[in-house]
């Protein structure tokens, strides 16, 4: 089969990975618009769930990601006026830019040809092809072309958002919230690798623009953020990649939905399909899922034609998405309500913060409230990071690749 994914991000360079693995006959092109090792972003957080999937699906590259990644334990939670709280659970970080090299590299390893340098500026020009993935992110151009059969909407959020890095290297995932004169404004960071953290700003767009970010280009908001955040950051500064191309990297999120996935040979995958809140961090998850579950529809797609196999795969996606996706819009909302929260006593704030999808039994609060303590803590984390090591080593790390045939 032939299969041109335009877009290589983490979605299709995974799917690129998947489709060698199922056949390694089929010619898989990627083309990608930014030079090779050139992307946008900073680090991603990821749990044990996406990495048990990668181990099933390719071992080789779960183990790169797996030693690329870093690892931390709890979550710590700053705000002006109060102690410092803790929440239970562990995760796992990478930078976006290490992630797309260890993929771009077991492509290569498997006989993917990633075009680099080479933006599809019209689906005419496309090479003949048996599949076209459009994975060309949240703004696709594949899915805008077609966009009255995608029937595609865009839902923009209220709140302001900056993704940025800095080279300071955080104990650990932190929100940090600070009481400015304009209203709160607060973070979201977690160290990615051994010099840089991600730094994700947000605020309601009142304090913003009260706060002259309006006005501020890339370098002065960087610098006015350094300011407010001086206590968090310990001198170190803020990066915004806009500006070194003279812009800002401020943005409301945009969340696409698509009511349609698939249209004759083309069909649309990860951001171009689906956008998830930041406040979740399952974007780079979701996209890379999805790949898994088209490579396994086109597997299975000889027997039943194409266009049952992109249906199977949208379905298959749309209804294991679903519940994150209702986690995500109730992540996002209680951030834009947070004034409300924000006056609570500390750990009653953190446990808002922590159960803010509104999902958790009564037992945690109880957990959260009696685990603040150095020993319980210390205890729980240490019970945790067991289940981190013991979960790790269940996995099928010399196991060949599963693409199911789900025909
Ligand atoms: C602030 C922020 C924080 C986030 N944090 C996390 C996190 O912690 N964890 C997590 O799981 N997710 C996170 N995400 C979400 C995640 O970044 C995305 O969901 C993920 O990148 C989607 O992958 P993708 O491959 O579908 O699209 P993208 O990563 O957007 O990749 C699309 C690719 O297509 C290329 N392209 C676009 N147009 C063309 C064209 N015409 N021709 C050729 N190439 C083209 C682009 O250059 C790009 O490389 C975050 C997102 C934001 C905004």
């Amino acid at each position: 089969m032939r299969i041109t994914c335009v877009g290589g991000g983490p979605a299709g360079l995974y799917f690129s990975v998947l489709a060698k693995l199922a056949d390694p006959a089929n010619e898989v092109t990627v083309l990608e618009r930014n030079p090779k090792g050139v992307t946008w972003g900073w680090g991603v957080v990821f749990w044990d769930d996406l990495l048990d999937d990668l181990f099933r699906y390719d071992p080789v590259s779960a183990e790169r990601i797996w030693e690329s990644a870093r690892k931390w334990d709890e979550y710590e939670v700053r705000a002006t006026g109060k102690p410092v709280t803790h929440l239970a659970g562990y995760g796992f970080s990478l930078g976006r830019h290490r992630l797309l090299e260890i993929l771009a590299e077991r492509a290569a390893e498997l006989g993917v040809n990633v075009s680099y340098s080479d933006e599809l500026s019209d689906l005419a020009a496309l090479p003949p092809a048996d599949l076209v993935v459009a994975c060309d992110g949240a703004r696709s151009r594949v899915r805008e072309a077609h966009a009255g059969h995608f029937g595609a909407e865009v839902e923009v959020a209220a709140n302001k958002y900056i993704w940025l890095g800095t080279p300071h290297v955080f104990d650990t995932f932190t929100f940090g919230f600070e009481r400015t004169e304009a209203g709160w404004i607060w973070y979201h960071a977690y160290p990615f690798d051994d010099t840089t953290s991600t730094f994700i700003v947000e605020c309601q767009p009142s304090t913003w623009a009260a706060l002259g970010f309006d006005t501020l280009d890339g370098r002065a908001g960087s610098a006015r953020l350094q300011e407010i955040f001086a206590d968090h950051l310990h001198g170190a500064p803020l990066i915004d990649q806009r500006a070194e191309i003279g812009g800002t990297g401020w943005l409301n999120f945009r969340r696409v939905t698509a009511q349609r996935w698939d249209h004759g040979n083309v069909v649309l995958m990860g951001d171009a399909a689906h956008t998830t809140h930041f406040a979740i961090g399952s974007g780079t998850k979701l996209a890379m899922q999805d790949a898994m579950a088209l490579a396994d529809a086109v597997a299975g797609a000889s027997g039943e034609g194409l266009p049952v196999a992109l249906e199977r795969y949208e379905h298959r996606r749309k209804a294991a998405m679903a519940p994150l996706q209702k986690a995500a819009r109730a992540s996002s909302a209680w951030f834009e309500r947070l004034p409300e929260y924000a006056d609570l006593p500390a750990k009653r704030f953190s446990y808002a913060l922590s159960d803010r999808r509104g999902e958790y039994p009564a037992w945690r609060y109880l957990l959260h409230m009696s685990t603040q303590s150095p020993l319980p803590r210390t205890m729980l984390r240490w019970t945790l990071s067991a289940r981190r090591w013991s979960r790790a080593r269940r996995r099928p790390v010399t196991a060949g690749p599963m693409i199911t045939n789900t025909a």
